[in-house]
């Protein structure tokens, strides 16, 4: 799409926006049916479906952590600014009471709704912000990973106001300038397009494990196949109670805190 073409696009999106994504009312990216098919979604390990699963307990033992913060962020060229604006996040932390505003019980310790918790994209198993996206840009893989194409993303940022966990970012600028490191392995996005965590897809092709899972130097986190009955994910998940971040939507993140 060349430079004029996009700028007409994003007006034009812009102003579709004001009055509904894609001209259908926003609740229409809630809904239950699953979301468009692409020809994309047939890629991916058939047969497994990927799930993580947070011990936040574990990660608050080693106090200000960021290993798994920045082995993501370094491995995957994830930019660095210095205003909340220009933000880009593939995993970061978020304060208890915001991350789980609407679990929170009226007892709870004032320190530890201030306690930071790891949050990231959800890999929602019924996700919004594959149904909004125009182009096909985002897109949900067998295994369950919502994908990104940065190629193709139009910078519309549909996908940025149907996610209701805000793990999209949008590159308001060129973000190779504001790469501590450029690792030559992965790609680097331009500005105008979104981006978001995508479970060491490139890893994980490649057998090895998630880079925050291996960061971790508490293993507060486990990564594995929710189809395995005897993968580490099913066994937490069957020994321990566990939530997820706003449930009511029906969204269905995979992303699991143990509690
Ligand atoms: S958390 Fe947001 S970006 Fe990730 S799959 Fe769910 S809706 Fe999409
Ligand atoms: S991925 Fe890109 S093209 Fe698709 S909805 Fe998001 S911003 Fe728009």
């Amino acid at each position: 799409m060349s430079g004029i073409d996009r700028r007409n696009f994003i007006k034009i999106a812009g102003l579709t926006t004001i009055i509904g994504l894609s001209g259908k009312p926003l609740a229409d990216a809630f809904a239950s049916q699953p979301a468009q098919a692409s020809a994309a979604e047939k890629e991916g390990h058939v047969g497994k479906r990927w799930a993580l699963v947070i011990d936040p307990k574990k990660c608050l033992e080693k106090e200000g952590c960021r290993a798994c913060i920045d082995a993501c962020h370094r491995i995957h060229n994830v930019p660095q600014f210095d205003n909340r604006k220009d933000e880009i996040k593939w995993i970061w932390k978020e304060e208890y009471e915001k991350a789980f505003l609407d679990q929170e019980n009226e007892f709870i310790e004032d320190s530890l709704k201030e306690k930071p918790v790891l949050v990231l994209c959800n890999h929602c198993d019924n996700p919004p912000c594959v149904r909004v996206c125009p182009t096909q840009a985002t897109w949900k893989r067998q295994d369950g990973i919502v994908m990104m194409d940065w190629h193709r993303c139009i910078g519309c940022r549909y996908c940025v106001a149907a996610c209701p966990y805000g793990s999209r970012s949008f590159n308001w600028r060129d973000p190779r300038p504001f790469i501590k490191e450029i690792d030559k392995d992965f790609p680097t996005r331009t500005r105008g397009v979104v981006e978001k965590c995508t479970f060491c897809n490139e890893r994980l092709a490649k057998g090895l494990p998630l880079a925050c899972v291996e960061a971790c130097p508490e293993k507060a986190m486990a990564f594995g196949d929710l189809e395995d009955p005897e993968s580490e994910v099913r066994q937490l998940l069957r020994n321990r109670f566990a939530i997820r971040r706003k449930p009511y939507l029906g969204t269905q993140p995979v992303v699991f805190y143990l509690v």
